[in-house]
């Protein structure tokens, strides 16, 4: 498989591959079973997948994603975190819906990089050759692009098929990358560095940022948990109604709170429809959303809720409460 290609000495074509998996998960294909991707929105959600990455681990300081010693992009990304952060921006999805000028302009030049590093190599695993172009057709990036070239090219069109192979085999893929990533990280990292602390560090969700909803969500379920509608006491849990680990959506639209019971019985199970109808059904989290400054992210909740239930296997068990499975028919 490409991703198995010798040493990398970058993340980045992992970041890149799980980008386009989680967008093939939320874009239906065209009728010819193509899906054209802009670059842009590539390289927003490959900025997305670091963010947290560009935290301190530990006593480690910052992580490093690129063998060498350039500036490298997760520098980059650091750099605007902290900017952002200055100024109460805590994601680069709330950004974007606040369309912030200065991190419009990071993401513009960035897509920049994006395009000229992992976009045109991730398929060329011998260089020069063009053979193995089986994702999308990459023959536009092959020289040193400048921005005027990437505006003109703006996206990428995965071949007929591609999106709908990925969406189906997303979450073994994404499981199968996070070692992977994992372990580039500690090769590329000088410092000894324990595996599953470091896993949970790169793709856990950033739970510390979640807290800021708990009473909003909790006073809007009117102090009963989403799922089981127990009275909620102190151990109040923000939950991911669509698992983080399948699809990383940190909007109020994909958050609810959980008691604990409810919030350990679940974990990373793939709920019921009727929860998720529900929770998109919500009124009220836009003012929720505005409050907490988190993003609403409904549309992009919507859109993933409907690719994972078209990509699961019939008979798939779906989570509905404590012990309590149905089929997925
Ligand atoms: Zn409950």
């Amino acid at each position: 498989m490409l991703l198995e290609t010798g040493a990398r000495s970058a993340t980045y074509k992992l970041a890149l591959v799980t980008a386009i998996i989680d967008i093939c998960v939320e874009y239906e294909p065209a009728p010819d079973g193509t899906l054209a991707i802009p670059l842009q929105e590539i390289t927003h959600r490959v900025i997305a997948l670091y963010w947290n990455q560009t935290r301190t681990f530990g006593e480690q300081g910052r992580l490093r994603q690129l063998k060498g010693s350039g500036r490298s992009l997760t520098d980059a990304i650091a750099a605007i975190r902290d900017r952002l952060a200055a100024r109460g921006i805590k994601s680069p999805e709330v950004a974007r819906e606040i369309e912030d000028r200065e991190y419009l302009n990071f993401a513009r030049t960035e897509t920049l990089r994006v395009s000229n590093m992992p976009i045109k190599h991730l398929q060329t695993a011998v260089k020069g050759s063009h053979d193995t172009d089986f994702l999308y057709d990459a023959s536009e990036f092959q020289r040193e692009m400048t921005h005027r070239d990437v505006e003109r090219i703006n996206h990428i069109v995965l071949r007929p098929g591609v999106a709908d192979g990925l969406r189906h085999a997303s979450t073994l893929l994404k499981t199968y990358i996070r070692a992977l990533w994992t372990r580039d990280v500690i090769a590329i990292n000088p410092t000894e560095l324990e595996e599953n602390r470091l896993e949970q560090f790169l793709f856990g969700s950033d739970r510390t940022g979640l807290s800021a909803l708990t009473n909003p969500l909790r006073e809007l379920q009117g102090n009963r948990c989403f799922y089981c509608d127990s009275r909620l006491n102190s151990s109040v849990h923000v939950d991911h109604v669509l698992p983080w680990s399948v699809i990383p959506i940190d909007g109020v639209a994909n958050l609810v709170a959980a008691d604990q019971r409810c919030n350990l019985a679940k974990r990373a199970t793939i709920p019921v429809r009727e929860h998720t109808e529900r929770a998109l059904g919500r009124t009220d989290l836009k003012t929720i959303a505005k409050l907490a400054r988190f993003p609403l992210l409904h549309e992009r909740t919507r859109s993933a809720s409907v690719g994972i239930y078209a990509a699961l296997p019939h008979g798939s068990l779906l989570w509905r409460g404590k012990d309590d499975y149905l089929e997925h028919i």
